[in-house]
């Protein structure tokens, strides 16, 4: 349903994977969105459907400066998300995470903007509590490759909190749980898109460890539906708020999934885990259920085919540029 009242809405990270969905979203609520990325890991060619819409607007800024625009709400989902993105320069994933935050909540406290942040099941680390619960604080390396992630994202929580209780500020924090679909970047290293790339071109499937680790998966439709609730919540609810699929999955079984809906003839092959690397990972998603209404629709199989749609028709439009 459209909303009555039309908002301008800032989107940091907009042109990304995650952003990109949620920009179309508001823009068919009738909003007028405010596209803002430096293209890091995103690029026009996810929003490139939206550049002649009337109500939208890209700008390239990186969040690690500040930023003056006027807007009634502010969603926060700049900083790369794929650990192979995020490693490659780890101080400026902590700047992102970290003075971004700090950037997008002067400005949200100057205009009187709601501000919701995309965190992550990342702030868990490497969880001893299973499924994971919004009250567990978490089991992070502070000091390994993926701390610049995971800490910048626990860092940005505190000031989320911080600002709210200093100067009152409506903060929304979303915990976001491992997220796929279309227009997620076919060579982020992420697991969804390594195993739908390799499986399209019958190269070897590739399982860091022994492929028992676990992790849930959340179709993006549903991720965004979840973000809009979100946003909706009276000002005393900030969260944080587990969002993601309960449903839970080794990645051997997300291989072998792949590898039945393409129809592929890989093989799997097994590279060594990389470090940190969390073991089990599953949202509980009783606060979203409660106190959003909201629960995941789209199934893994479902997803998974949606998905593939989109990454067979991307391949055959980059075997076509190849060719030109
Ligand atoms: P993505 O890499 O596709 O998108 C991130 C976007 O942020 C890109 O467009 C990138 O260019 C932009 N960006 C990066 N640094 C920036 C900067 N300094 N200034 C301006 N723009 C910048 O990743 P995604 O999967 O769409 O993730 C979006 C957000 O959701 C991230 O904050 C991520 O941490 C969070 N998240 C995603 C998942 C997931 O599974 N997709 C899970 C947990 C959290
Ligand atoms: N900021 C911004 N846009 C604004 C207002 C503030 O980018 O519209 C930045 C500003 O540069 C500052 C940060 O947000 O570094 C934090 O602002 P705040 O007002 O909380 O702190 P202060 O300016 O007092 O350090
Ligand atoms: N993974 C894998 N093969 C790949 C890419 C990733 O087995 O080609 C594993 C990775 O080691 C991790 C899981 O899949 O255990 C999810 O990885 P991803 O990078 O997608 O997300 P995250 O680790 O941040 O949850």
């Amino acid at each position: 349903m459209k909303e009555l009242h039309y908002k301008r809405i800032l989107v940091t990270g907009g042109a990304g994977f995650l952003g990109s969905h949620l920009c179309e979203y508001l823009l068919n609520q009738g909003h007028d969105v405010l596209c803002v990325d430096n293209f890091y890991t995103g690029t026009k060619l996810n929003i490139v459907h939206l550049l002649n819409h009337p109500n939208f607007e890209l700008m390239r800024h990186d969040v690690t400066f500040p930023l003056y625009v006027e807007v009634d709400e502010i969603y926060n989902l700049a900083c790369p998300a794929s650990p192979v993105h995020y490693q490659f320069d780890p101080v400026q994933t902590t700047k992102t995470s970290v003075h971004g935050a700090i950037n997008m909540l002067g400005l949200a406290k100057r205009v009187k903007a709601r501000i919701l942040q995309a965190s992550t099941s990342e702030v868990y680390g490497d969880p001893e509590v299973h499924p994971q619960t919004e009250d567990y604080w978490g089991h992070v390396n502070p000091l390994g490759i993926r701390s610049c992630y995971d800490e910048g994202k626990r860092c940005a929580e505190t000031l989320f909190m911080d600002y709210r209780r200093q100067h009152g500020l409506p903060v929304k924090i979303a915990r976001i749980f491992n997220t796929y679909g279309p227009r997620m970047h076919p060579n982020d290293g992420r697991v969804v898109s390594n195993f739908i790339m390799q499986a399209l071109a019958d190269a070897p499937i590739t399982i860091y460890g022994d492929g028992n680790q676990t992790r849930s998966f959340c179709y993006v439709d549903d991720l965004i539906e979840a973000f809009h609730r979100l946003m909706q919540t009276p000002n005393e609810f900030c969260g944080p708020v587990n969002l993601g699929n309960p449903g839970e999955f080794s990645m051997l079984e997300l291989a072998r999934k792949v590898i039945a809906i393409t129809g592929s003839h890989s093989e799997i092959i097994f590279k060594p885990l990389p470090a940190d690397d969390p073991t089990r990972r599953r949202p509980d998603i009783s606060l979203a259920r409660n106190y959003l209404g909201w629960e995941p629709k789209v199934s893994l199989d479902e997803g998974l085919e949606k998905t593939i749609a989109y990454f067979k028709q991307l391949s055959f439009a980059m075997g076509d540029a190849k060719e030109v």
